[in-house]
C-alpha cells in the first residue's frame, strides 16, 4: 500500500484528491492548518482506516512521516482571499514548498507541486503554452500569489537538477465545483450566490474578460495521472473551454432561474483580460482531457451551493 501526504488535504481540491486516492487504495494522510480548508469537506473520510487527518503548518512544521508520494496543494488560491493574506499565500508556496522538497529527499518520495495558470499572469500569448514565460507583475496585488507558485517551479527546477529530487509541476486552471467556498470571493461561487439570492451579479469590468473552467472531478484525475506518469512538466491542466464572464454571469443567471440584474463595478488591479489552457501536451503525454460540460459541472455545484445556503 503506498502512502501519500495531500497539503491542504481539507480544502476545495484537496479534499477531492483524498477522496480519489483512498478510493484507488491508497493510506492517505491529509495536512491542512484549516485556514481555508475547512474539516466540513473530509468529515466523510475521518472513519476511513487509510485516512489520516493532521492539523499542521506545513510552512512553520517540517513533517517527518514515511511517503511515497507528496502533494502540496497547501495555499490560497481565490484573488480575494490570498489579497487578504499575501504573506501566509507567499509563504504557503516558498517555505511550505521547500519543506515538502526537503520530505521528498528523506523519503526519495515524488513531490507534485500545484502550481497555477497565474504564473502566466495577464498573458500576451493565447492560448497558453507551457512554453510561455508569462506576463507578470513582480509587484502587484497578485505578487504573493503568482510569484511565489512560480518561485516554487524554480525552486523544485534547482532541487531536480542539483539533487536530483523526483518532482513533478502542473500548472492548474480556474477550477470550479462542490466544496467551493461561497463565500471565497471567486467568480463562480459569487454569481451563484448571488443568483440563487436573486441579488445583484456583480460584473468586474464590462465582462469582456474570459475564464476557462474546469470540473474538479476531471481536473483530480489528471492530477492522478500526472504523478504516476514518467513527466516532470510543467504540464496545464484545464479546460480549454473558454468563456467571457458576462457570458459566465448569463449562464448561471439562466442556470438558476434567477431575477438577478447584471451589474457592473470596477476592474481589480492586475486582472487577467483572457486566460485558455493550451492542454495538447496533458493529451499527449497523460492521455488526458476534461469530460464534464461546464452546464452539467455547474449543475452539481450549484446542488452543493443550494445545501450550504439551505435552499431547497
Ligand atoms: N469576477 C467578476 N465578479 C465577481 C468575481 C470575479 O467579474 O464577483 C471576475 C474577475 O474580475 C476575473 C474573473 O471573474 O476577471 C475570474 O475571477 P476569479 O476571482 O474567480 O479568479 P481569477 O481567474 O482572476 O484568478
Amino acid at each position: 500500500m503506498k502512502t501519500d501526504i495531500v497539503t491542504g488535504g481539507a480544502g476545495f481540491i484537496g479534499s477531492h484528491l483524498c477522496e480519489y486516492l483512498l478510493e484507488r487504495g491508497d493510506h492517505v494522510i491529509c495536512v491542512d492548518k484549516l485556514s481555508s480548508g475547512k474539516t466540513d469537506n473530509i468529515q466523510h473520510l475521518m472513519n476511513n482506516p487509510n485516512f489520516t487527518f493532521r492539523e499542521a503548518d506545513i510552512t512553520a512544521k517540517e513533517l517527518d512521516d514515511n511517503v511515497d508520494f507528496i502533494y502540496h496543494f497547501a495555499s490560497r488560491a481565490s484573488p480575494v482571499d490570498y489579497q487578504e493574506h499575501p504573506v501566509e499565500t507567499a509563504l504557503s508556496n516558498s517555505l511550505g514548498t521547500h519543506n515538502m522538497i526537503k520530505l521528498a529527499l528523506k523519503n526519495d518520495a515524488t513531490l507534485l507541486f500545484a502550481s497555477t495558470s497565474e504564473i502566466y499572469g495577464d498573458p500576451e500569448e493565447h492560448p497558453q503554452t507551457e512554453e510561455y514565460w508569462g506576463n507578470v507583475n513582480p509587484i502587484g496585488l497578485r505578487s504573493c500569489y503568482d510569484e511565489s507558485k512560480r518561485f516554487g517551479e524554480a525552486l523544485i527546477m534547482s532541487y531536480i537538477r542539483q539533487h536530483g529530487l523526483k518532482a513533478k509541476i502542473i500548472r492548474i486552471f480556474n477550477t470550479y465545483g462542490p466544496r467551493m467556498r461561497i463565500d471565497d470571493g471567486r467568480v463562480i461561487p459569487n454569481f451563484m450566490k448571488q443568483s440563487l439570492n436573486n441579488e445583484p451579479i456583480t460584473v468586474y469590468g464590462d465582462g469582456s474578460q474570459t475564464r476557462s473552467y474546469c470540473f474538479v472531478k476531471d481536473l483530480v484525475e489528471g492530477v492522478y495521472r500526472m504523478m504516476n506518469s514518467g513527466e516532470t512538466g510543467p504540464i496545464n491542466l484545464g479546460n480549454p473551454d473558454e468563456y467571457s464572464i458576462i457570458d459566465t454571469a448569463n449562464i448561471i443567471k439562466s442556470l438558476t432561474k434567477s431575477s438577478s440584474e447584471i451589474t457592473f463595478k470596477k476592474l481589480p488591479d492586475d486582472d487577467p483580460a483572457k486566460r485558455r489552457p493550451d492542454i495538447t501536451k496533458a493529451r499527449e503525454r497523460l492521455g488526458w482531457e476534461p469530460k464534464v460540460n461546464f452546464e452539467d459541472g455547474l449543475k452539481q455545484t450549484l446542488e452543493y451551493f443550494r445545501k450550504s445556503l439551505k435552499i431547497s
